[in-house]
């Protein structure tokens, strides 16, 4: 059977069914009217204003890439100026050969690109470190939980490096909805507080950070990607079998084999959630140690480094409270030290 003609333009032969419509479109059709929604999703949930510098989240991967070349290609209609901020955990066999790819793309699109690594940044510790810290002692599976407060902090200090305003990252629809799923089943309240909205307004000096992908499923990540023949670092990180987050995401295929919209109906969920005020997270204040935003003593990143540091990583994430007599240079220090020899090109 022919394809259909295509529903937007009527002129060319459809490629593709959107999976959340099931609209008929050809490859640019269906281009153009991604990258409108994204459009869409900026403008309305106001997350970029105009004049801001953007750090955007580069990790070579689908994701990040196609919210680069999306954000580029809307730069000049939302007037913002693009930086790309890459982030190297210290992962053999995995990150060099992606920040390859980031560096394709930056070239490519003649972006200004910095890279940051953990090794600089948190006082020698790579994530290869922190998994040998933890091998054989049945806490591999925090290797992802280091890395996500980690990874974060690192993105926050390469964002300040480059004079940006706002940090973007490449979160689909699937992402978010796995993050829902996951704070669900550890009963996180704080965490689905806060989760629901389009990012993070910036609050405690924190930069303003967002998710303009937040409503796009994977898929459509995935055909966008096609259809603009991006060239994307597409092999799974070393670590990511042993991460929670896999289970969270079987669990969502299940669903969305019963329920195509299961991804958005849970992102929309946790926009909706209110929560009662006895288990709204606490007003964050600042981290004793390096000054940044922390709703305890010790930010999330001090608190795990401390841990690191003491040779008890476990403890670190089960309590994340200061305890007296560490001598560890705060995170900020560090940061501050080693942006100094980041890698700007
Ligand atoms: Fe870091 Fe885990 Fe992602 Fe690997 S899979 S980059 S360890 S968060």
């Amino acid at each position: 059977m022919p394809a259909p003609t295509c529903a937007s333009c009527h002129a060319a032969r459809a490629a593709l069914r959107r999976p959340r419509s099931g609209q008929a479109l050809c490859g640019p059709c269906f281009c153009s009217a991604f990258e409108a929604e994204v459009l869409h999703t900026v403008v309305a949930g106001r997350l970029l204003p105009p004049g801001a510098v953007v750090a955007v989240g580069a990790s070579g991967g689908k994701d990040s890439t196609v919210l680069a070349h999306v954000l580029r290609e809307l730069a000049p209609r939302l007037d913002i100026t693009l930086r790309l901020v890459a982030v190297d955990e210290g992962i053999s066999g995995y990150r060099d050969a992606a920040l390859a790819a980031v560096r394709r793309q930056a070239a490519r699109w003649e972006l200004p690109l910095t890279v940051v690594a953990y090794e600089d940044l948190f006082g020698g510790w790579t994530m290869d470190a922190v998994a040998r810290s933890t091998a054989g002692t049945g806490r591999s599976r925090s290797c992802c939980t280091f890395c996500g407060v980690l990874r974060r902090r690192a993105l926050e200090e390469g964002a300040r490096l480059v004079g940006a305003t706002h940090i973007v990252t490449g979160h689909n629809a699937d992402d978010v909805a796995e993050t829902v799923l996951m704070n669900f089943l550890r009963g996180d309240a704080a965490r689905l507080a806060r989760g629901g909205g389009l990012g993070s307004p910036g609050e405690g000096g924190a930069l303003p950070r967002c998710r303009p992908l937040q409503f796009a499923s994977q898929k459509e990540v995935v055909l966008y990607a096609h259809f603009r023949r991006l060239d994307y670092f597409s092999e799974e990180c070393v670590y990511a079998p042993e991460a929670f987050r896999g289970h969270a995401r079987d669990l969502l295929k299940l669903l969305e084999a019963a329920r195509p919209t299961a991804a958005l109906d849970l992102v929309h969920s946790a926009e909706r959630l209110a929560l009662a005020p006895a288990v709204q997270p606490p007003r964050p204040g600042a981290c004793s140690r390096c000054g940044a935003l922390a709703s305890r003593a010790l930010c999330q990143a001090c608190a795990l480094l401390d841990g690191l540091d003491r040779g008890r990583p476990r403890l670190a994430i089960g309590e994340r409270e200061h305890r007296g007599g560490a001598d560890v240079q705060g995170t900020r220090g560090r940061a501050q030290a080693a942006v100094q020899a980041a890698a700007a090109f």
